[in-house]
């Protein structure tokens, strides 16, 4: 591919973009952007109400930027991304179905305010609000109730993009099904979402019924969070990677199910107050024994080996929310990646006991590692659950990381596993093609659609090898 027909538009992208209606155009142009993971990089982003004007001349669009690494960061050559943000208009709800079109830049957590009192809410939901509903089709997200829900790519009934031409195509699961499966989950680089029409879940009451218990190591963890799948129609849990021996993997285990009308409180839940974590961290503060201490009191602050009881739907699905920006606890010039991998059930019961152990040699092992049971392999062409065991794990960004991740990933392939492209810095294309027997057909579709792959992210120039 000749370079120019990935060079950017002559004009500053921003000045030419910025010549429609002052009222409802705004630049939120910075120095830099970043994803979740703080590894940012220049680049100008462009806001407004109007999205589907904003991605006539942009190599990508982002919601959030919750995604860890660069998925929602443009190319180097081409440095500008629109921001969905300002689309967040819901367009029509069907109160007999349920069905919910909507603007791709609308908060998870709005929706969630607006829907919560009515008795409906999102059939699947990650483990933060502060996300778009673009983002969750572009990530194909997962929630606690995969294994008995899927992903919410299975409740998408209908996307408008902007594709690659300049066309506003409409696609669904029969009409350019091609290009909707390949959206559902493929990190928006087959077009930019502008409107996603898709399914709510009637629920019983806006309550949880919750129960958590307290495992002492990694057997007794992963026994329990398979045989309670079938009576539990959510689960997820954390362990501590930083213990040894016996107890590696010792953790909790939290199941959930929606609260029926008689055990759930007259009142509606209230929203938790949140503290924004300030930018004030030295970068050393978390180091091993910080982190050992943390665990440990993580681990005791369940004293009681079962709990059960009503929690509200904020406290159960995004308990790290109360901590905004928790992210900077990285240090102040600190960043971080979270490597996620599903481990197929056929790698057998030992593989995840020896996916921690490797990360403990290798010097990776952090706070954070949440578990989760994945059920079956959505439709979506990137889509990253498959049925097995779900391991999602942050570690600090150090010149190490890169060599860390590497040896992950060979021993992801040799399980028959994949990563989370939402949480990915450091895979390389040779370990991503390995382990993605879809890549191809990903492409075929992708290049259907876009031949010169002029949508495209920093992240689909590092690991999927698209050109600069
Ligand atoms: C604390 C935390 C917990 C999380 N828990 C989970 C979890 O449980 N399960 C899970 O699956 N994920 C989880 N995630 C990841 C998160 O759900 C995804 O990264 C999600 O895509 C973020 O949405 P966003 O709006 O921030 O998208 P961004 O991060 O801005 O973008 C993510 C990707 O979507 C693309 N994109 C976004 N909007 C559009 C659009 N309108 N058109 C085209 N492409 C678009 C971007 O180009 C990028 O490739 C978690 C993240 C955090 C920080």
């Amino acid at each position: 591919m000749p370079p120019s027909e990935h060079a950017p538009p002559p004009a500053a992208p921003q000045t030419a973009l910025r010549s429609g209606n002052p009222e409802a155009w705004q630049t939120l142009a910075q120095a830099t952007i970043e994803g979740w993971g703080r590894d940012g990089r220049p680049a100008a982003e462009l806001g407004g109400d109007d999205l589907a004007r904003l991605t006539e001349r942009v190599p990508l669009t982002r919601g959030m930027g919750r995604s860890y690494g660069h998925s929602s960061l443009p190319p180097a050559r081409w440095p500008v991304v629109a921001s969905s943000i300002f689309a967040d208009r819901i367009l029509r709800f069907d109160t007999e179905s349920g069905e919910l079109c909507c603007e791709s830049g609308l908060l998870l957590r709005d929706l969630n305010r607006l829907s919560l009192p009515r008795r409906w809410f999102v059939p699947v939901t990650p483990g933060t609000a502060s996300v778009t509903i673009g983002g969750m089709v572009a990530s194909d997200v997962h929630g606690k109730n995969h294994h008995s829900g899927g992903t919410f790519g299975e409740y998408v009934t209908r996307l408008k993009m902007r594709v690659a031409d300049g066309r506003i195509v409409e696609c669904t699961p029969q009409e350019h099904a091609d290009l909707f499966w390949a959206t559902i989950g493929g990190m928006g680089l087959t077009g930019h979402i502008l409107e996603v029409t898709f399914q709510m879940q009637k629920i019983p009451s806006p309550w949880i019924w919750e129960r958590s218990e307290r495992l002492p190591n990694l057997d007794a963890f992963l026994d329990r969070l398979l045989e309670t799948a079938d009576e539990w129609p959510m689960s997820v849990g954390w362990v501590d990677c930083l213990s040894q021996g016996s107890r590696l993997g010792r953790g909790h285990l939290n199941l959930g199910r929606w609260a029926t009308p008689q055990e759930a409180p007259r009142r509606e839940p209230k929203p938790r107050p949140a503290i924004t974590i300030p930018d004030i961290w030295p970068d050393w503060i978390v180091n091993k024994p910080f982190m050992r201490i943390f665990n440990e009191l993580v681990y005791w602050s369940h004293w009681r080996r079962v709990k059960t009881g009503i929690v509200s739907p904020e406290k159960f699905f995004y308990p790290l929310d109360v901590l905004r920006k928790w992210n900077r606890m990285y240090g102040r010039n600190g960043a971080m990646t979270q490597y996620q991998c599903v481990l197929p059930h056929t790698a057998g019961r030992g593989a995840t006991r020896a996916l921690l152990e490797l990360l403990r040699r290798e010097g990776g092992a952090g706070f954070l590692c949440v578990i989760k049971d994945c059920g079956a392999e959505g439709r979506g062409l990137l889509s990253y659950p498959m049925p097995g065991v779900s391991i999602a794990l942050d570690i600090r960004i150090t010149p190490e990381t890169p060599r860390i991740v590497d040896r992950l990933n060979e021993f992801v392939i040799e399980c028959g596993g994949r990563i989370y492209l939402t949480k990915d810095r450091f895979t390389r294309p040779e370990h991503f093609r390995a382990m993605e027997p879809r890549l191809d057909r990903f492409m075929e579709v992708r290049k259907a659609w876009d031949p010169h792959l002029k949508i495209r992210s920093a992240q689909s120039i590092f690991t999927l090898g698209d050109p600069p």
